[in-house]
């Protein structure tokens, strides 16, 4: 098999694989517990924050663990968008970039449909963020902004510190909300983590097991519950927390903030040798956003046949790569994404994605592109 949809989800880590049965055999105890073992795993959840937050380049105070983006991004949403309009100077109003990942746009949709108003920032042709257009949407009654670091379809990287800029000079209380799933161990988070206020994150994403992610809430902002039970993560998410998942979640992001460097030129080598190995092999292509405004680990192009008929037919030689993004995979409708970039409808349905992992090879970028330019031709 070669697989090619690192942004759907990753394989474990190798240096996961190693330590999974170690880490669910040492730290199956509930870190509530008040005896040898529960402190054992309380320890190691201690540890994986101290972990977490140098890979952000934040203090661990402000790192909360949970199951995912998905649960992160509602719970922040939800909770700010509650409490910032029951304050005096009540903020009803929420920005949106018009690249958010469904877990955001269906988020505020809901949102809206109980009354708060919601503005989608424009972006231009590549997916970049107009600032200009930001700067007219901003308003005291701004909650939150929300805008993510790295396109889950595209790739396309956004400029954190500048959006960071525009918010803060028109409202200082406005709170930006950066969605770093596509971004964390893969592009230095650290650039920018100041200027975020809130992050959210997806282990899955970096080689670490599924159902365990985090979210970075400034310590000066006050977190918003919208889940009531325990005290475990300072009562902001109750239930048993996920010790050996969560030690490894960190084992996984440490070993890609030491690679940082290493893995991004390995997985650039990979993106441009399939650009240049297609089109060696007369195979028309078009990459959709530019190798100095991407991600190196998200490869979006178009190509002659349309996606769903060139995936089933690398399906055939265990091939895998998507669509677009792997929530909206069986959805009909038009990526919004794509759409916003003013691209048409007919190359739309002819554009793939095909996303990187550190692990994978040459030699599979070049069966690759031997496979498709057989299908295309
Ligand atoms: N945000 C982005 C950019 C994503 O790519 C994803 C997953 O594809 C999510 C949020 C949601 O993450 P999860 O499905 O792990 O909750």
């Amino acid at each position: 098999m070669i697989y090619l949809d690192n942004a759907a989800t990753t394989p474990l880590s190798p240096i996961i694989r190693d330590h999974t049965l170690t880490a669910h055999d040492s730290l199956f105890a509930n870190c509530s517990s008040l005896h040898p073992a529960g402190n054992r795993s309380n320890l190691a959840v201690s540890e994986a924050r101290e972990k977490i937050a140098k890979v952000l380049g934040v203090e661990p105070a402000g790192v909360y663990f949970n199951s995912g983006a998905t649960e992160g991004i509602n719970t922040f949403l939800q909770g700010a968008a509650r409490i910032s309009s029951q304050q005096n100077n009540a903020k009803n109003e929420i920005i949106i970039s018009q690249l958010e990942h469904p877990a955001v746009y269906q988020t505020v949709m809901f949102l809206r449909s109980i009354g708060f108003t919601v503005h989608e920032v424009k972006n231009n042709a590549i997916g970049k963020v107009d600032l200009e257009h930001l700067r007219s949407l901003m308003s005291p009654k701004t909650a939150y902004v929300t805008i993510m670091a790295v396109n889950n379809e595209t790739g396309v990287i956004q400029d954190i510190n500048a959006i960071s800029k525009v918010i803060k000079h028109a409202n200082k209380d406005t709170i930006l909300f950066v969605d770093i799933v596509q971004a964390l161990g893969k592009i230095d988070v650290q650039n920018f983590s100041s200027n975020a206020d809130v992050m959210c994150f997806s282990g899955h994403k970096f080689g670490a097991p599924k159902g365990v992610g985090g979210i970075y809430i400034n310590p000066t902002i006050r977190p918003f519950p919208i889940l009531y039970g325990g005290d475990q993560e300072k009562s902001f998410r109750p239930g048993t927390i996920n010790a050996p998942s969560i030690a490894l979640m960190a084992l996984a992001a440490e070993d890609r903030l030491v690679n940082l460097i290493k893995n991004n030129k390995h997985v650039g080598d990979l993106k441009t040798k399939m650009l240049s190995s297609l089109k060696e092999k007369g195979v028309k292509i078009r990459q959709i956003v530019p190798i100095e405004s991407s991600s190196n680990y998200i490869l979006s192009m178009s190509q002659p046949l349309r996606s769903d008929v060139l995936l089933s037919e690398l399906a055939k030689f265990e091939i895998c790569i998507s669509k677009r993004s792997a929530c909206s995979s069986n959805s009909h409708s038009k990526s919004r994404i794509l759409e916003s970039m003013g691209i048409d409808d007919n190359e739309i349905d002819r554009i793939v994605r095909i996303s990187f992992s550190p692990e994978n090879t040459q030699e599979q970028v070049e069966t690759f592109s031997q496979v498709l330019a057989s299908i295309v031709q």
